[in-house]
């Protein structure tokens, strides 16, 4: 395979449409409300934005009972977790997180010259046990995501609790980052709300996104929701106008079409349980997801099966190339057609473990 990009995109010729699988995309779009209001945004594009995006800070903020000035819009939560390890880690300071764990973590880490202090998924879920043992007096962030990329587990509330606890029991010196871009795809009865901990006042960051449910990943519009004293210091840092006006509109209207992210939710659950029980019928054994992605380990083949399926226009991820977990594929939940092709795809390939 050739020309593969970040996304994990591929030149090669395919036949049909690509199902783009890779990526853990929105294969329904946004809001169709987004359109007009980019255009409406665009149309004033001339002037500086009036506020820094008080208007969608507001909303964000009425929705999670905390203040306008706890919220941070940035280009992405990406920008949002560049922002924290530079207001928080010098050099030789550590970030404790799960391994696998999403790129950026490494990258705000490293970027200010902070170092890693890596904690083995135990299960296919984050290793509380281990994350806590592996705080020392060097440590400022500790980063657990939630639900988790790239296994899809979630870490429930009595997890969470201990989590607070311990580091508050340490001083609270050092700062939970609880990275929440799936947690629209998880079952509310057992994801716990990050904000909650904001609210009562520990020294926590949550940060979510708009790329994934709500559809927008081209936007690049995430946000933090963070205790006070991280706001202070995020103030500090952040650019004025930090995100663009055209993408804080689309951002906007987004989150105010909340039906559309529930026909969003709804069919991610459809396809996900379809995807899940076809994986298993192949003898693949799936781990429970509560995102928009399926993992599988355990094959002896992973990443000829995963090439085979790029030659098929399908686009999945190798867990062994892309996140350093021997044996497995992770799967993005498609449409109903996308579904199909893949799990045809395959039965075809008489693809078991
Ligand atoms: C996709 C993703 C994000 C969000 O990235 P954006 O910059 O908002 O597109 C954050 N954390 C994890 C774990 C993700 O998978």
């Amino acid at each position: 395979m050739t020309g593969r990009d970040v996304t994990g995109r591929s030149a090669a010729a395919a036949a049909g449409p690509l199902a783009q699988l890779g990526s853990n995309e929105n294969p329904l779009g946004p809001s169709p409300s987004v359109g007009a209001a980019v255009g409406r945004a665009v149309r004033e594009a001339n002037r500086y934005p009036r506020t820094t995006a008080l208007g969608l800070r507001t909303m964000i903020a009425n929705t999670n009972a905390v203040s306008p000035d706890q919220v941070f819009v940035t280009n992405g939560a990406s920008d949002a977790l560049l922002a924290i390890g530079a207001t928080h880690l010098e050099p030789g300071d550590r970030t404790v997180v799960a391994r696998p764990t999403f790129y950026l973590h490494m990258l705000m880490t490293e970027r200010p010259g902070g170092e890693l202090a890596f904690v083995p998924t135990k299960g296919l879920r984050q290793d509380i046990d281990g994350l806590l043992a592996a705080v020392d007096d060097r440590t400022r962030v500790l980063i657990v995501t939630n639900p988790h990329s790239p296994t899809g587990s979630v870490v429930d509330q009595s997890e969470l609790d201990r989590v607070v606890g311990d580091l508050d029991g340490r001083g609270g010196e050092t700062l939970l980052v609880i990275d929440e871009a799936y947690r629209e795809y998880a079952d509310e009865t057992v994801m716990p709300d990050g904000v909650e901990f904001v609210r009562a006042g520990h020294n926590v960051a949550v940060t979510r996104t708009f790329s994934k449910a709500y559809g927008l990943a081209g936007m690049r519009v995430g946000y933090a929701i963070v205790s006070e004293p991280v706001a202070a210091r995020l103030r500090g840092f952040m650019p004025p106008f930090a995100v663009n006006s055209a993408s804080v509109a689309a951002a906007e209207a987004a989150f105010a079409d909340q039906e559309h992210l529930a026909r969003v939710v709804e069919l991610n659950r459809r396809e996900r349980d379809r995807l899940t029980r076809a994986l298993s019928d192949l003898g693949m054994a799936p781990a429970p997801s509560q995102t928009n992605f399926v993992i599988a380990t355990g094959l002896d083949d992973a990443a000829s099966i995963v090439s085979a399926l790029a030659d098929q226009g399908i686009l999945v991820r190798s867990t062994e190339a892309d996140f350093g977990l021997p044996g497995g594929l992770r799967i993005t939940t498609g449409t109903a057609e996308e579904t199909t092709r893949v799990i045809e795809a395959l039965r075809a390939m008489g693809a078991t473990a």
